[in-house]
């Protein structure tokens, strides 16, 4: 049952316009692209891609209302709010509307997914799916629907797999079958944002509330279609699993 990590637990800013409502119809799968997932830093990392994603063009960045995903899945297996799922996103170059978006935080061209991340994103697409009766044919990679390398060569790679786990979950199962990425050891990562407590608000979907003080310094970061090298010295992948807090798959 997946945990969501909602906006007002990161320090979302409102939209500068009005979101538009739409219908979920079909889910694309995005990486953040540029920084590998060892950049990670929970809720000041998804202020810094909302930062980049609201910026003006004329400053580097994208000039959209808002964030333009519906979900962003943390290398530690946590799922943050973007736009609300219900609401037209800015993801795939004309073609948002119905579609929701699903972003990994890392670059899958230069890392593989660990296990539990993918485990993570085929529970979200697959609750999402149950949602809205969206069949597992509606679910696509960003370079299946627009000239780009998102989600990148180890993500896209899974789609059929994707597809198909979905399919199991969907079904009652909770087969999840991608090959097992090695966990990097390193304990000089940042600590996941606390979950407190949790409220479900749906039967499938479960919002969990977190105090994460406000971090001073937010740093920019690339959208999932474009790539920037990765600068020396970034920190190694996290390892702390928290596959404890209620997110086994059974
Ligand atoms: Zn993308």
């Amino acid at each position: 049952m997946p945990v969501v990590i909602e906006r007002s637990d990161w320090g979302a800013q409102p939209p500068n316009t009005p979101w538009t409502t739409h219908y979920p119809k079909k889910i694309t799968i995005h990486h953040t692209g540029g920084r590998t997932s060892g950049y990670w830093q929970g809720a000041t990392t998804m202020r810094a891609i909302q930062d980049g994603h609201i910026k003006p063009t004329s400053q580097g960045g994208r000039g959209w209302k808002d964030i333009g995903y519906h979900y962003v899945i943390g290398p530690d297996t946590s799922i943050w709010r973007g736009r609300p799922e219900d609401k037209v996103g800015a993801h795939v170059r004309n073609n948002n509307t119905g579609n929701v978006g699903i972003s990994v935080y890392g670059n899958y061209n230069q890392e593989d997914i660990r296990q539990d991340v993918y485990a993570t994103l085929v529970e979200l697409i697959a609750d999402i799916a149950s949602r809205y009766n969206i069949p597992t044919q509606m679910i696509f990679l960003h370079r299946q629907l627009q000239s780009t390398d998102c989600p990148g060569s180890n993500l896209a790679i899974r789609i059929n797999q994707i597809r198909k786990d979905v399919a199991d979950v969907l079904a009652g199962g909770s087969a999840v079958h991608a090959a097992p990425v090695p966990v990097a050891a390193s304990p000089a990562a940042p600590v996941p944002a606390p979950v407190h407590h949790t409220t479900v608000i749906s039967p499938r979907i479960t919002v969990a509330r977190t105090k994460e003080a406000t971090a001073a310094h937010r740093r920019s970061s690339a959208p999932c279609s474009s790539l920037r090298p990765v600068p020396p010295g970034a920190p190694a992948l996290q390892v702390r699993r928290i596959l404890s807090m209620s997110r086994s798959l059974r």
